[in-house]
């Protein structure tokens, strides 16, 4: 395999890019519940098993009696979920991080900010073009509570959706006064009954990312355990970095997630150690693995954790939830 080029922007991360991977597909474990890559059959075998059902009924209860998460000692916190990279887990680690808060008392609100709109039709809410959605939010036409809808299939899970018509927003934003804040103005000190908001930023570094870093208190980075994984890095931390600076001194890169890791492949370990060098104690312990069941919730409108909650990736992203509510409370106290 020849090496790929190392761009520039890396050149500020301990150690730059991880070696090149060392794959041997021929030691893949069958069976394995983290499975999902191409020919593996045998995790969609043991799903239909009564042991898989027993499992998930196991898991559901796990989830449903485990402690009660403390609320945030210093009111809501606001999250930007952020990473140019497209690809990187950043809609589905909102989808489920919020689920899975919500899911345990916490009141949780998520502002789709991808055009896309992948994270509304994760959570299930209506987002066809003309919706009221981020975009009015955004120019000003609306107000949040106009724009706020209820998670059809998640209580205590309310969502702003994004249409296409954001598409256009990143150009209409840009003849606007306080382009930059218009997030920040919309929503800032009009969430009080919310624990958590979490903003799903699309896979740019443009106006609209850039509104919800001035909005956010709190960036939560996804890194998909993958080769190519810290490209680009050093460019959004320089970008977080100008925002502090100038527009949002508070900001913080408070998380970091490493998602679809595959334990299987040296790489994924490569990646985590590099990863875990440059952010320390941000990354959270839990890891999301590379997961089936993750990748087929959202076309059912649902959070892993109610498509399948025994699955491995329900279980990690539970757990990755529980990481973020109880460091905060633990740091803030
Ligand atoms: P982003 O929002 O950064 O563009 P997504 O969250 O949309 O990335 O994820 C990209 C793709 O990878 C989606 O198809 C998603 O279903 C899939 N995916 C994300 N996380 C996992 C995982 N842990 N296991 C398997 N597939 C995943
Ligand atoms: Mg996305």
């Amino acid at each position: 395999m020849t090496e790929p080029e190392v761009s520039p922007p890396l050149a500020g991360l301990a150690g730059g890019v991880p070696t090149p991977p060392d794959v041997s597909r021929e030691t893949l474990a069958v069976g394995d519940p983290a499975g999902g890559a191409p020919g593996e059959t045998s995790f969609e075998d043991w799903a239909d098993t009564p042991l898989a059902a027993a499992s998930r009924q196991a898991a559901s209860l796990r989830h449903a009696t485990a402690p009660p998460l403390p609320r945030p000692p210093n009111g809501c916190r606001v999250i930007a979920v952020a990473n140019q990279k497209g690809g990187v887990g950043k809609t589905t680690t909102t989808v489920n991080v919020a689920a899975a808060l919500a899911m345990q008392g916490l009141s949780v609100l998520v502002v789709d900010l991808d055009p896309q709109g992948n994270a509304s039709t994760a959570l299930g809410v209506d987002h066809q073009a003309g919706t009221p959605s981020s975009y009015q939010l955004l120019l000003g036409e609306m107000a949040l509570d106009q724009v706020v809808v209820q998670s059809r299939n998640h209580q205590g899970l309310s969502v702003v959706p994004a249409t296409i018509d954001l598409a256009g927003a990143e150009i209409e934003l840009v003849s606007l006064t306080s382009r930059e804040h218009r997030l920040a103005q919309e929503i800032r000190g009009k969430f009080a009954q919310y624990d958590y908001v979490f903003v799903d930023c699309p896979p740019s570094l443009g106006l609209l990312t850039v509104n919800a870093l001035v909005a956010a208190r709190e960036v939560l980075i996804p890194i998909q355990c993958e080769y190519y994984a810290l490209e680009g890095l050093a460019q959004l931390l320089g970008n977080i970095e100008l925002i502090r600076s100038g527009l949002n001194p508070e900001l913080l890169v408070s998380t970091v997630l490493l998602t679809m890791y595959d334990k299987r492949t040296r790489l994924a370990d490569d990646v985590s150690t590099e990863v875990r060098a440059h952010f320390g104690d941000s990354v959270l312990e839990t890891v999301i693995p590379r997961n089936v069941k993750v990748a087929e919730a959202p076309g059912y409108g649902q959070s892993v954790l109610d498509y399948d909650p025994g699955s491995q990736g329900a279980q990690c992203y539970f757990e990755a939830a529980r990481e973020i509510a109880l460091r905060a409370h633990r740091e803030e106290r």
